[in-house]
């Protein structure tokens, strides 16, 4: 059974056509640039890599090129081979707490999320429209970052402000990156030969956007992104969690607007604020060692705060089994994983340099009581087994 995944957003559409259950990747690339002057398409087959100028105008055209694309490819005979296409969506709020099977209802309602994720989930929408036109008897299955993270207690989840706010707005920490949360967590219990049930798992995702997820026998139990994906860790160009009084400050001293101050917190901080060179961890990281200040200060405030918050996660916890390492810094730095591992003896955490700077799976040493794993992010791949499940349970044919 053939099973697509994608990714949409405002001008780019991801894509990768799995085989399930064996989960061989097919076909995998993106459309980028969709509704500008020059479009481009860029696809991997059998490792070999292309890469076009396309004549598209919308999400539209760019599923009819790829349909165009399987078909003359001989990657599929017939369009009833793909039997489900899964959908990331950034935001499914409190209402979905899983994956689920797309009919009109379910587009309105992600629709209506949009006041929560204003640029993510309407390119979502799109993305379903296309595929759902060009493509109506696949099972169309939505995955949302956020779903996993809705097994947090209110305790968690809840701001402390006046509880109107969360009755009447629904103001609550909702977490991001929960698809790969997820994933990271179960090929841990795969890698360690254990189940998943039995173990507690902090997952770090450090890449452009960096998140970290505490995960309680099998469940998301607290993150540090919130209501938006502002919050929580430095990132590459978001500050994280600060002060909420530093913005009137910061508005009256630079006679900026609430606009202005929230794309200087989204876009201008992080890595790039600190620094004043890159948003880009290795360009910093090469800065810092010809002796930036900037760059050097930078790269230990990242991971000060990382390791603050493993801390409290394995406080919040009682304990940890393994921490997982994810994401294009945490999969491909063996510099951060030391330095963030190597101040952790009292938790009895050894790290293993040399598999360290080899970017092993397993990267502790036979006697550390906590397993250091480093998984690279694989949204995808969680996304085409959430839409496989769901598709063995339930044919389209059964659902309409
Ligand atoms: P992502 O958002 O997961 O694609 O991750 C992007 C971040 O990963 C950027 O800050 C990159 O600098 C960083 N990154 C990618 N490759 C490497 C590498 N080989 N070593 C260190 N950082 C890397």
């Amino acid at each position: 059974m053939k099973i697509m995944a994608i990714n949409a957003g405002s001008s780019s559409l991801k894509f990768q056509l799995f085989n399930m259950p064996s989960e061989t990747v097919i076909i995998k690339g993106i459309f980028e640039r969709i509704g500008f002057e020059t479009p481009e398409m860029i696809y991997t087959i059998d490792g070999k890599k292309t890469k076009e100028k396309v004549s598209i105008f919308n999400h539209g055209d760019a599923v009819d090129l790829l349909i165009h694309l399987l078909l003359s490819n001989h990657l599929i005979e017939d369009l009833s081979e793909i039997k489900a296409i899964g959908h990331r969506v950034a935001q499914g709020g409190s209402y979905f707490k899983s994956a689920t099977v797309i009919d009109d209802f379910v587009v309105g309602k992600i629709e209506e999320l949009a006041e929560f994720a204003p640029l993510h989930n309407p390119a979502s929408v799109q993305g379903i429209q296309a595929f759902m036109g060009k493509m109506p008897d696949a099972l169309s299955v939505a995955v949302f970052d956020t779903a996993f993270h809705q097994t947090m207690a209110p305790e968690t989840y809840l701001y402390p402000i006046p509880y109107e706010f969360f009755q009447k707005y629904n103001i609550r920490k909702f977490g991001f990156h929960g698809t790969n949360h997820h994933y990271v967590s179960k090929e841990a219990a795969r890698i360690l030969n254990s189940r998943i049930e039995n173990m507690k798992v902090i997952s770090c995702h450090l890449g452009n956007g960096v998140s970290i997820c505490a995960i309680d026998h099998g469940k998301s139990v607290n993150t540090s992104m919130g209501f938006t994906p502002l919050a929580g860790l430095m990132m590459g160009t978001r500050s994280g969690t600060v002060d909420p009084s530093i913005v009137p400050y910061m508005m009256e001293k630079t006679r900026t607007d609430i606009h202005g101050i929230l794309s200087i917190l989204n876009k201008k901080s992080g890595f790039l604020g600190i620094s004043g060179i890159s948003n880009d961890y290795r360009d910093v990281e090469e800065a810092a060692k010809w002796g930036h200040e900037r760059a050097q200060l930078a790269l230990k405030m990242f991971l000060s705060r990382i390791r603050e918050y493993i801390g409290a996660y394995v406080a919040f916890m009682d304990g940890v089994d393994a921490i997982i390492f994810t994401g294009g810094i945490g999969e491909n730095s063996a510099v951060v994983r030391n330095d963030i591992l190597s101040n952790m003896t009292y938790l009895g955490v050894r790290i293993d340099k040399d598999l360290n700077n080899r970017n092993a799976i397993s990267i502790h040493q036979p006697d550390s009581k906590v397993k250091l794993l480093v998984i690279p992010a694989n949204e995808e791949l969680m996304i085409a087994r959430e839409a496989w499940c769901i598709s063995e349970r339930q044919t389209v044919a059964e659902f309409k």
